[in-house]
């Protein structure tokens, strides 16, 4: 039943296809994301985790099939895709900051260059977002100088600078050595509490435990079972989930 009190859907996806020439990588994929939700997407390497991601934010094109996201109809030829992309923020496993520039002048780069915020704010924004990050000491130095980890929770306050409605991340702690990953996950846990709507490709199945609201898993280019995390992690009904939980466990 509809009740006033039923969140917005902030991501609808409806039967969404995609092939790489024979290689049928997205099957009939229906989602939708709720306001303020946290969804984790696991699933073996090759399911389609990524392609998935990257259609959101149209760096890839289904073949088929709906996505709306914040109302707009991506799949549209009318639909000003950079308007739509710049509400989504996305955090990859690579961090893709620009590397000779300083902390600060990276995360002030987006909002300055698509004229959202001036020099003066933007800076000022940056500057609040490294609290967020807890990097308050690292604005002018250089990002080749930094961790991995610290790189990943710039790279986080980069994509916060322009104020997305939803977060998008693939694998944001696969590449970073061990010690590094908590204070990323930390950051990202703060930003849910926070009431980002977050969709999250990760391995870390503790992180997934504690924060997602629903953990879908992807197998095979199919959304094989989804469910809040006690029933995917504690009583996974189906057969390739339960084998993947027996692996990674
Ligand atoms: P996951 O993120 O779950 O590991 P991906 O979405 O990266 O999976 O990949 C799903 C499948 O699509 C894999 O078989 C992969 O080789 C293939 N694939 C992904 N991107 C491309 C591409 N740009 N061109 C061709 N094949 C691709
Ligand atoms: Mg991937």
């Amino acid at each position: 039943m509809m009740s006033e009190t039923q969140k917005k859907v902030k991501v609808h996806v409806e039967k969404v296809n995609k092939s790489y020439g024979e290689n049928h990588v997205l099957r009939d994929i229906s989602l939708d994301i709720a306001e303020n939700e946290v969804v984790v997407m696991i699933g073996p390497s090759g399911s389609g985790k990524s392609t998935f991601l990257r259609m959101l934010n149209q760096l890839e094109t289904p073949d088929n099939g709906t996505i709306v996201v914040d109302g707009f109809d991506i799949s549209e030829k009318a639909t000003d895709i950079n308007k739509v992309r710049e509400n989504i923020g996305m955090v990859f496993q690579n961090f893709n900051l620009f590397n000779n520039y300083t902390v600060l002048e990276n995360i002030m780069l987006a909002p300055v260059e698509l004229g959202k915020l001036d020099k003066v704010a933007a800076e000022k924004k940056a500057r609040e977002l490294l609290k967020t990050v807890d990097l308050v000491d690292k604005a002018d130095v250089s990002v080749s100088s930094l961790s991995g980890g610290q790189k990943q929770r710039i790279a986080i306050a980069r994509a916060l600078a322009m104020e997305p409605d939803v977060m998008l991340f693939d694998e944001p702690t696969s590449a970073l050595d061990p010690e590094m990953v908590g204070d990323v996950l930390e950051v990202m846990k703060n930003l849910a509490e926070s009431g980002m709507t977050m969709i999250i490709v990760t391995h870390e199945m503790g992180f997934a435990k504690q924060v997602a609201d629903r953990v879908v898993f992807f197998e095979a280019g199919k959304i094989q079972e989804s469910g809040v995390p006690e029933q995917i992690f504690n009583a996974p009904k189906n057969e390739r989930l339960q084998e993947f939980l027996s692996k990674v466990m």
